[in-house]
């Protein structure tokens, strides 16, 4: 990621595919459609349709936290997975999908513990993690996985 070329970053509020230069990636790049932030530096709630199309659409890694509001370790890794948003953006795009309302994208995802942590690259899976980590450690596994 060191030349110029515009990346397809999804804006988190509107869903709108905008092409952001690589250079200007890290000085805080508005959406041209909805002109919030393209990064929050927090996690972003997905629902079955922003799923497809941050997953499908980013040139940047997504990381997402398949979680449910019942799982007790999926509550206490949140404000981690937060803290990761603000160290890994916008290198990385960290969202999170409720797999109680969208059971359908979990299974196709074949999950079967939750937490569990995909990174997606391109559209497709990288790595995953299974079980609950800290924030430290999200970051340095996002960053090997991503080199
Ligand atoms: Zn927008």
């Amino acid at each position: 990621m060191n030349d110029t070329s515009p990346l397809h970053i999804v804006c988190p509020h509107c869903h709108t595919t905008n092409r952001v230069r690589t250079d200007q990636l890290a000085s805080a790049p508005d959406c041209g459609q909805c002109h919030q932030p393209l990064f929050a530096g927090a996690p972003l709630a997905l629902d079955a349709d922003g799923f497809e199309r941050h997953v499908q659409r980013s040139h940047i890694p997504v990381l997402v936290d398949f979680w449910a509001p019942w799982c007790g370790p999926c509550r206490a890794m949140a404000p981690a997975f937060a803290q990761a948003a603000r160290e890994l953006e916008p290198q990385v795009r960290l969202a999170k999908l409720d797999t109680e309302a969208h059971p359908a994208l979990a299974a196709r995802h074949q999950i079967r513990s939750i937490p569990t942590m995909i990174l997606f690259q391109n559209g497709r899976e990288s790595a995953r993690m299974s079980g609950a980590l800290g924030a430290a450690d999200i970051v340095r596994w996002v960053r090997t996985a991503t080199r």
